[in-house]
Protein backbone atom coordinates (compact mmCIF):
# COMPACT_ATOMS: atom_id res chain seq x y z
CA UNK A 1 0.00 0.00 0.00
CA UNK A 2 1.49 3.21 -1.03
CA UNK A 3 0.49 6.07 1.50
CA UNK A 4 0.23 10.05 0.35
CA UNK A 5 2.99 12.17 1.50
CA UNK A 6 2.55 14.28 4.65
CA UNK A 7 1.41 17.67 3.94
CA UNK A 8 3.83 19.71 5.86
CA UNK A 9 1.61 22.79 6.06
CA UNK A 10 -0.18 20.16 8.08
CA UNK A 11 2.23 20.62 10.88
CA UNK A 12 2.74 23.04 13.46
CA UNK A 13 6.68 23.45 14.57
CA UNK A 14 5.87 20.39 17.84
CA UNK A 15 4.11 17.90 15.51
CA UNK A 16 7.23 19.23 12.73
CA UNK A 17 9.37 17.87 15.42
CA UNK A 18 7.48 15.00 16.59
CA UNK A 19 7.71 14.22 12.33
CA UNK A 20 11.17 14.49 12.11
CA UNK A 21 12.50 12.38 15.14
CA UNK A 22 10.10 9.58 13.82
CA UNK A 23 12.33 10.00 10.34
CA UNK A 24 15.68 9.76 12.70
CA UNK A 25 16.20 13.34 12.52
CA UNK A 26 16.74 16.25 15.82
CA UNK A 27 14.18 18.87 16.79
CA UNK A 28 16.47 21.28 15.78
CA UNK A 29 16.17 20.40 11.60
CA UNK A 30 12.29 20.67 11.99
CA UNK A 31 12.96 24.15 13.55
CA UNK A 32 15.63 24.80 10.56
CA UNK A 33 12.43 23.22 8.22
CA UNK A 34 9.88 25.50 9.75
CA UNK A 35 12.04 28.57 9.16
CA UNK A 36 12.00 27.59 5.14
CA UNK A 37 8.60 26.80 4.66
CA UNK A 38 6.93 29.41 6.37
CA UNK A 39 9.43 32.53 6.84
CA UNK A 40 10.47 32.08 3.65
CA UNK A 41 7.98 30.61 1.13
CA UNK A 42 10.04 27.81 0.38
CA UNK A 43 8.18 24.42 -0.47
CA UNK A 44 10.90 22.65 -2.88
CA UNK A 45 13.32 20.83 -0.63
CA UNK A 46 16.25 20.60 -2.98
CA UNK A 47 16.33 24.74 -2.93
CA UNK A 48 16.71 24.12 0.82
CA UNK A 49 20.48 24.77 0.65
CA UNK A 50 21.21 24.94 4.13
CA UNK A 51 19.49 21.69 4.93
CA UNK A 52 20.82 18.18 5.38
CA UNK A 53 21.68 16.15 2.58
CA UNK A 54 20.47 13.33 4.24
CA UNK A 55 17.26 15.29 5.42
CA UNK A 56 16.23 16.46 2.31
CA UNK A 57 16.91 12.64 1.54
CA UNK A 58 14.23 11.41 3.78
CA UNK A 59 11.60 14.57 2.85
CA UNK A 60 11.72 13.59 -1.32
CA UNK A 61 8.55 11.20 -1.37
CA UNK A 62 7.59 11.42 2.12
CA UNK A 63 6.63 14.77 2.54
CA UNK A 64 5.55 17.91 0.40
CA UNK A 65 4.66 21.35 1.06
CA UNK A 66 0.80 21.62 -0.77
CA UNK A 67 -0.16 24.68 -2.13
CA UNK A 68 -3.40 25.57 -2.89
CA UNK A 69 -4.46 26.17 -6.37
CA UNK A 70 -5.89 29.92 -7.11
CA UNK A 71 -8.80 29.80 -9.60
CA UNK A 72 -9.33 33.51 -9.18
CA UNK A 73 -7.52 36.14 -7.89
CA UNK A 74 -9.29 39.74 -8.23
CA UNK A 75 -7.39 43.23 -7.48
CA UNK A 76 -9.17 46.37 -6.21
CA UNK A 77 -8.93 50.05 -7.24
CA UNK A 78 -8.09 50.30 -3.21
CA UNK A 79 -5.60 47.64 -3.02
CA UNK A 80 -7.80 45.11 -1.51
CA UNK A 81 -6.83 41.53 -2.64
CA UNK A 82 -8.98 38.33 -3.15
CA UNK A 83 -8.02 34.68 -3.74
CA UNK A 84 -10.63 31.97 -4.78
CA UNK A 85 -8.74 28.45 -3.78
CA UNK A 86 -10.53 25.53 -5.14
CA UNK A 87 -10.39 22.98 -2.30
CA UNK A 88 -11.84 19.98 -4.46
CA UNK A 89 -15.12 18.67 -5.12
CA UNK A 90 -16.46 21.56 -6.73
CA UNK A 91 -15.65 23.66 -3.73
CA UNK A 92 -14.01 26.82 -3.42
CA UNK A 93 -12.93 29.24 -0.89
CA UNK A 94 -11.62 32.58 -0.36
CA UNK A 95 -9.25 34.52 0.95
CA UNK A 96 -8.73 38.69 1.42
CA UNK A 97 -6.29 40.95 1.57
CA UNK A 98 -6.77 44.07 2.98
CA UNK A 99 -4.06 46.79 3.03
CA UNK A 100 -4.46 49.60 5.31
CA UNK A 101 -2.15 53.24 6.56
CA UNK A 102 -0.84 51.32 9.59
CA UNK A 103 -1.29 47.68 9.02
CA UNK A 104 -2.17 44.63 6.47
CA UNK A 105 -5.14 42.24 7.21
CA UNK A 106 -5.67 39.15 5.86
CA UNK A 107 -9.22 37.20 6.04
CA UNK A 108 -8.80 33.98 5.89
CA UNK A 109 -11.49 30.86 5.67
CA UNK A 110 -12.48 27.86 8.03
CA UNK A 111 -14.71 25.44 6.24
CA UNK A 112 -16.22 25.40 2.62
CA UNK A 113 -19.63 26.94 3.21
CA UNK A 114 -20.96 26.71 7.07
CA UNK A 115 -23.22 24.74 9.14
CA UNK A 116 -24.37 27.64 11.36
CA UNK A 117 -26.66 29.10 8.11
CA UNK A 118 -27.09 32.67 9.22
CA UNK A 119 -29.72 34.47 7.64
CA UNK A 120 -27.61 37.30 6.25
CA UNK A 121 -24.46 35.60 5.19
CA UNK A 122 -23.95 34.09 1.59
CA UNK A 123 -21.64 31.35 3.20
CA UNK A 124 -24.45 30.59 5.28
CA UNK A 125 -26.51 30.02 1.85
CA UNK A 126 -24.69 27.93 0.49
CA UNK A 127 -24.56 25.24 3.60
CA UNK A 128 -21.76 23.03 4.55
CA UNK A 129 -19.41 21.03 2.38
CA UNK A 130 -16.50 20.21 4.50
CA UNK A 131 -13.92 21.52 7.19
CA UNK A 132 -10.76 23.08 6.04
CA UNK A 133 -7.42 21.07 6.97
CA UNK A 134 -4.87 22.67 9.19
CA UNK A 135 -2.59 22.74 6.05
CA UNK A 136 -5.59 24.39 4.18
CA UNK A 137 -5.91 26.87 6.31
CA UNK A 138 -2.36 28.01 6.47
CA UNK A 139 -2.04 27.78 2.89
CA UNK A 140 -4.38 31.12 2.56
CA UNK A 141 -1.47 32.68 4.58
CA UNK A 142 1.17 31.22 2.93
CA UNK A 143 0.20 31.98 -0.41
CA UNK A 144 -0.83 35.62 0.60
CA UNK A 145 2.43 36.19 3.20
CA UNK A 146 4.73 35.42 0.05
CA UNK A 147 3.34 36.45 -3.01
CA UNK A 148 2.51 39.80 -1.20
CA UNK A 149 6.27 40.39 -0.45
CA UNK A 150 7.35 39.41 -3.86
CA UNK A 151 5.29 41.74 -5.25
CA UNK A 152 5.06 44.14 -2.74
CA UNK A 153 9.10 43.93 -3.57
CA UNK A 154 9.47 43.68 0.75
CA UNK A 155 12.81 42.72 1.82
CA UNK A 156 14.04 39.32 4.07
CA UNK A 157 12.80 39.99 7.41
CA UNK A 158 9.75 42.23 6.12
CA UNK A 159 6.39 41.04 6.81
CA UNK A 160 3.25 42.11 3.86
CA UNK A 161 0.94 40.95 6.60
CA UNK A 162 0.31 42.18 10.20
CA UNK A 163 -2.58 41.01 11.39
CA UNK A 164 -5.09 37.80 10.53
CA UNK A 165 -8.66 37.49 11.02
CA UNK A 166 -10.96 34.32 10.73
CA UNK A 167 -13.56 35.58 9.21
CA UNK A 168 -13.91 34.56 5.85
CA UNK A 169 -15.88 31.39 4.67
CA UNK A 170 -16.99 29.25 8.02
CA UNK A 171 -17.43 28.83 11.67
CA UNK A 172 -13.96 28.57 12.98
CA UNK A 173 -14.62 27.09 15.93
CA UNK A 174 -17.07 24.04 14.49
CA UNK A 175 -13.55 23.30 13.19
CA UNK A 176 -11.76 23.44 16.41
CA UNK A 177 -8.85 20.78 15.58
CA UNK A 178 -7.65 21.77 12.74
CA UNK A 179 -7.99 25.58 13.34
CA UNK A 180 -5.81 25.50 16.50
CA UNK A 181 -2.51 24.18 15.33
CA UNK A 182 -2.59 26.83 12.12
CA UNK A 183 -3.10 29.40 15.12
CA UNK A 184 -0.13 28.37 16.82
CA UNK A 185 2.02 28.73 13.60
CA UNK A 186 0.85 32.21 12.99
CA UNK A 187 1.83 33.12 16.10
CA UNK A 188 5.06 30.86 15.98
CA UNK A 189 8.46 33.24 15.83
CA UNK A 190 9.50 30.62 13.50
CA UNK A 191 6.65 31.04 10.94
CA UNK A 192 4.92 33.73 11.11
CA UNK A 193 5.44 35.63 14.28
CA UNK A 194 1.89 37.58 14.88
CA UNK A 195 1.22 38.40 18.49
CA UNK A 196 -1.81 37.06 19.92
CA UNK A 197 -3.55 40.65 19.50
CA UNK A 198 -3.11 40.41 15.92
CA UNK A 199 -4.77 37.31 15.17
CA UNK A 200 -8.70 37.26 15.76
CA UNK A 201 -10.61 34.50 15.74
CA UNK A 202 -14.73 35.06 15.40
CA UNK A 203 -17.06 33.44 16.43
CA UNK A 204 -21.02 33.03 15.86
CA UNK A 205 -21.04 31.92 19.45
CA UNK A 206 -19.91 28.57 20.16
CA UNK A 207 -19.54 28.40 23.75
CA UNK A 208 -17.39 25.12 25.06
CA UNK A 209 -15.37 25.88 21.97
CA UNK A 210 -14.77 29.52 23.46
CA UNK A 211 -13.72 28.09 26.52
CA UNK A 212 -11.25 26.14 24.85
CA UNK A 213 -9.61 28.58 22.68
CA UNK A 214 -9.04 30.64 26.03
CA UNK A 215 -7.69 27.17 27.54
CA UNK A 216 -5.55 26.32 24.48
CA UNK A 217 -4.97 29.10 22.05
CA UNK A 218 -6.48 32.48 23.77
CA UNK A 219 -5.97 35.08 20.67
CA UNK A 220 -7.89 38.27 20.29
CA UNK A 221 -12.02 37.47 19.95
CA UNK A 222 -14.70 38.78 17.86
CA UNK A 223 -18.40 37.80 18.28
CA UNK A 224 -20.82 38.24 16.21
CA UNK A 225 -23.87 39.71 18.00
CA UNK A 226 -26.35 41.12 15.33
CA UNK A 227 -29.19 40.94 17.92
CA UNK A 228 -30.10 42.55 21.20
CA UNK A 229 -32.39 39.81 22.01
CA UNK A 230 -32.45 35.87 22.00
CA UNK A 231 -36.15 36.31 19.98
CA UNK A 232 -34.09 38.41 16.88
CA UNK A 233 -30.49 36.30 17.60
CA UNK A 234 -32.78 32.95 17.19
CA UNK A 235 -33.70 33.47 13.52
CA UNK A 236 -30.90 35.41 12.32
CA UNK A 237 -27.98 33.32 13.96
CA UNK A 238 -29.76 30.07 14.52
CA UNK A 239 -27.13 28.93 17.07
CA UNK A 240 -28.18 31.00 19.21
CA UNK A 241 -31.21 28.67 20.08
CA UNK A 242 -28.81 26.26 21.56
CA UNK A 243 -25.82 28.79 23.03
CA UNK A 244 -28.50 32.05 24.02
CA UNK A 245 -27.25 35.10 24.47
CA UNK A 246 -26.78 35.22 28.28
CA UNK A 247 -24.70 32.41 28.08
CA UNK A 248 -22.45 33.60 25.34
CA UNK A 249 -22.05 36.78 27.29
CA UNK A 250 -20.74 34.78 30.39
CA UNK A 251 -18.26 32.87 28.17
CA UNK A 252 -17.47 36.41 27.02
CA UNK A 253 -16.72 37.23 30.76
CA UNK A 254 -14.50 33.82 31.68
CA UNK A 255 -12.42 34.81 28.05
CA UNK A 256 -11.74 38.03 29.19
CA UNK A 257 -9.46 36.43 31.83
CA UNK A 258 -6.74 35.28 29.18
CA UNK A 259 -7.61 37.70 26.37
CA UNK A 260 -4.43 39.39 24.71
CA UNK A 261 -6.91 42.63 24.54
CA UNK A 262 -9.13 43.79 27.64
CA UNK A 263 -12.05 43.97 25.70
CA UNK A 264 -14.19 41.80 23.39
CA UNK A 265 -15.37 43.24 19.80
CA UNK A 266 -18.67 42.67 18.80
CA UNK A 267 -19.55 42.47 15.51
CA UNK A 268 -22.96 43.70 14.40
CA UNK A 269 -24.33 43.50 10.62
CA UNK A 270 -26.51 46.20 10.07
CA UNK A 271 -30.09 45.41 8.32
CA UNK A 272 -32.16 47.67 7.45
CA UNK A 273 -35.73 47.92 9.64
CA UNK A 274 -34.62 44.00 11.42
CA UNK A 275 -32.05 45.11 14.10
CA UNK A 276 -30.87 48.92 13.15
CA UNK A 277 -33.32 50.55 15.30
CA UNK A 278 -32.64 53.08 18.25
CA UNK A 279 -34.70 51.25 20.63
CA UNK A 280 -32.66 48.29 19.98
CA UNK A 281 -29.40 49.90 19.97
CA UNK A 282 -30.68 51.11 23.70
CA UNK A 283 -31.28 47.40 24.30
CA UNK A 284 -27.57 46.09 22.91
CA UNK A 285 -26.44 49.09 26.28
CA UNK A 286 -28.49 47.44 28.66
CA UNK A 287 -27.21 44.49 27.70
CA UNK A 288 -23.41 44.91 27.65
CA UNK A 289 -23.29 47.96 30.09
CA UNK A 290 -21.66 47.00 33.86
CA UNK A 291 -21.08 43.89 32.39
CA UNK A 292 -18.24 42.98 30.46
CA UNK A 293 -16.14 45.58 28.59
CA UNK A 294 -17.00 45.62 24.46
CA UNK A 295 -16.15 47.35 21.49
CA UNK A 296 -18.82 47.40 18.51
CA UNK A 297 -17.90 47.09 15.07
CA UNK A 298 -21.04 47.78 13.39
CA UNK A 299 -20.64 46.45 9.93
CA UNK A 300 -22.69 47.41 6.76
CA UNK A 301 -24.63 44.50 5.23
CA UNK A 302 -23.22 43.04 1.88
CA UNK A 303 -26.50 42.56 0.03
CA UNK A 304 -27.11 39.33 -2.01
CA UNK A 305 -30.15 38.99 -3.33
CA UNK A 306 -31.39 34.91 -2.03
CA UNK A 307 -31.40 37.24 1.69
CA UNK A 308 -34.13 39.19 1.02
CA UNK A 309 -32.82 41.75 3.20
CA UNK A 310 -31.33 44.91 2.68
CA UNK A 311 -28.29 47.37 4.32
CA UNK A 312 -28.94 49.69 6.76
CA UNK A 313 -29.22 53.08 5.26
CA UNK A 314 -25.69 55.34 6.55
CA UNK A 315 -28.22 57.51 8.67
CA UNK A 316 -29.39 54.54 10.40
CA UNK A 317 -26.29 53.38 11.44
CA UNK A 318 -25.06 56.31 12.30
CA UNK A 319 -27.79 57.16 14.90
CA UNK A 320 -27.69 53.53 16.13
CA UNK A 321 -23.85 53.92 16.57
CA UNK A 322 -24.40 57.11 18.22
CA UNK A 323 -26.60 55.35 20.83
CA UNK A 324 -23.83 53.06 21.82
CA UNK A 325 -21.22 55.82 22.35
CA UNK A 326 -23.47 58.15 24.33
CA UNK A 327 -23.11 55.43 26.56
CA UNK A 328 -19.50 55.14 26.91
CA UNK A 329 -18.79 52.13 24.31
CA UNK A 330 -16.20 52.50 21.60
CA UNK A 331 -17.68 51.74 18.16
CA UNK A 332 -16.39 51.85 14.76
CA UNK A 333 -18.29 51.34 11.58
CA UNK A 334 -16.60 48.88 9.12
CA UNK A 335 -15.30 50.77 5.69
CA UNK A 336 -17.13 48.71 2.68
CA UNK A 337 -13.96 47.47 1.03
CA UNK A 338 -12.99 45.93 -2.64
CA UNK A 339 -17.07 46.30 -3.11
CA UNK A 340 -15.77 46.44 -7.28
CA UNK A 341 -14.50 42.73 -6.22
CA UNK A 342 -16.95 41.57 -3.95
CA UNK A 343 -14.46 40.79 -1.23
CA UNK A 344 -17.03 40.50 0.83
CA UNK A 345 -17.90 37.42 3.10
CA UNK A 346 -18.96 34.51 0.92
CA UNK A 347 -19.80 36.08 -1.76
CA UNK A 348 -16.81 35.23 -4.87
CA UNK A 349 -17.42 31.83 -4.24
CA UNK A 350 -20.83 31.78 -4.28
CA UNK A 351 -20.84 33.60 -8.10
CA UNK A 352 -18.90 30.13 -8.79
CA UNK A 353 -21.39 28.17 -7.51
CA UNK A 354 -23.99 29.60 -9.16
CA UNK A 355 -22.21 29.27 -12.44
CA UNK A 356 -24.52 26.48 -13.58
CA UNK A 357 -27.76 28.14 -12.62
CA UNK A 358 -27.71 31.03 -14.86
CA UNK A 359 -31.22 31.51 -15.20
CA UNK A 360 -31.86 31.67 -11.80
CA UNK A 361 -28.76 34.40 -11.18
CA UNK A 362 -30.14 36.18 -14.22
CA UNK A 363 -33.79 36.91 -12.31
CA UNK A 364 -31.58 37.92 -9.04
CA UNK A 365 -29.85 40.23 -10.70
CA UNK A 366 -32.71 42.10 -11.52
CA UNK A 367 -34.01 42.37 -7.75
CA UNK A 368 -32.25 46.07 -7.18
CA UNK A 369 -30.48 45.22 -3.95
CA UNK A 370 -29.78 49.04 -2.18
CA UNK A 371 -32.77 50.54 -0.96
CA UNK A 372 -32.78 53.75 -2.97
CA UNK A 373 -34.46 55.41 0.10
CA UNK A 374 -33.91 56.50 4.05
CA UNK A 375 -35.82 53.06 5.78
CA UNK A 376 -39.91 53.50 5.97
CA UNK A 377 -40.57 50.11 7.78
CA UNK A 378 -40.65 49.69 11.20
CA UNK A 379 -38.18 48.52 13.48
CA UNK A 380 -40.36 45.81 14.84
CA UNK A 381 -41.56 44.83 11.43
CA UNK A 382 -40.90 40.98 10.71
CA UNK A 383 -38.28 39.52 8.33
CA UNK A 384 -39.34 39.20 4.77
CA UNK A 385 -39.56 35.17 3.97
CA UNK A 386 -36.35 33.25 3.02
CA UNK A 387 -36.09 33.33 -0.97
N1 LIG B 1 -18.39 32.35 11.22
C1 LIG B 1 -17.72 33.39 11.87
C2 LIG B 1 -16.65 34.04 11.03
C3 LIG B 1 -16.95 34.27 9.58
S1 LIG B 1 -18.18 35.46 9.21
C4 LIG B 1 -18.71 34.42 12.39
O1 LIG B 1 -19.87 34.35 12.06
O2 LIG B 1 -18.28 35.26 13.17
C5 LIG B 1 -17.31 36.98 9.53
C6 LIG B 1 -18.21 38.16 9.79
O3 LIG B 1 -18.87 38.56 8.58
C7 LIG B 1 -19.28 37.88 10.82
O4 LIG B 1 -19.38 38.90 11.75
C8 LIG B 1 -20.49 37.81 9.95
O5 LIG B 1 -21.62 38.08 10.71
C9 LIG B 1 -20.22 38.82 8.88
N2 LIG B 1 -21.07 38.69 7.70
C10 LIG B 1 -21.54 37.56 7.15
N3 LIG B 1 -22.30 37.82 6.06
C11 LIG B 1 -22.30 39.16 5.91
C12 LIG B 1 -22.89 40.05 4.98
N4 LIG B 1 -23.62 39.60 3.97
N5 LIG B 1 -22.69 41.36 5.13
C13 LIG B 1 -21.92 41.82 6.15
N6 LIG B 1 -21.33 41.04 7.06
C14 LIG B 1 -21.52 39.72 6.95
FE1 LIG C 1 -21.32 30.76 9.24
FE2 LIG C 1 -20.33 33.09 10.18
FE3 LIG C 1 -21.77 33.00 7.90
FE4 LIG C 1 -22.98 32.61 10.23
S1 LIG C 1 -21.97 34.51 9.56
S2 LIG C 1 -23.29 31.39 8.36
S3 LIG C 1 -21.42 31.49 11.35
S4 LIG C 1 -19.81 32.06 8.24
Amino acid sequence: MTTSPTNLLDLDQAALKAWCEGVGEKPFRATQLFRWIHQRGVGDFEAMSDLAKSLRAKLAGAAEVRPLTAIADKASADGTRKWLFDVGAGNAVETVFIPEDDRATLCISSQAGCAVGCRFCSTGHQGFSRNLTTGEIIAQLWHAEHRMRAELGLGPGERAISNVVMMGMGEPLQNYAQLVPALRMMLDDHGYGLSRRRVTVSTSGVVPMIDRLREDCPVALAVSLHAPDDALRDVLVPINKKYPIDELLSACERYLDAAPRDFITFEYCMLDGVNDSPAQARALVSLVKDRLPVKFNLIPFNPFPESGLKRSPRERVLAFGEVLIDAGIVTTIRKTRGDDIDAACGQLAGEVQDRTDAQRRMAARAIPIVPAAPSARAPTSPLPPKQ
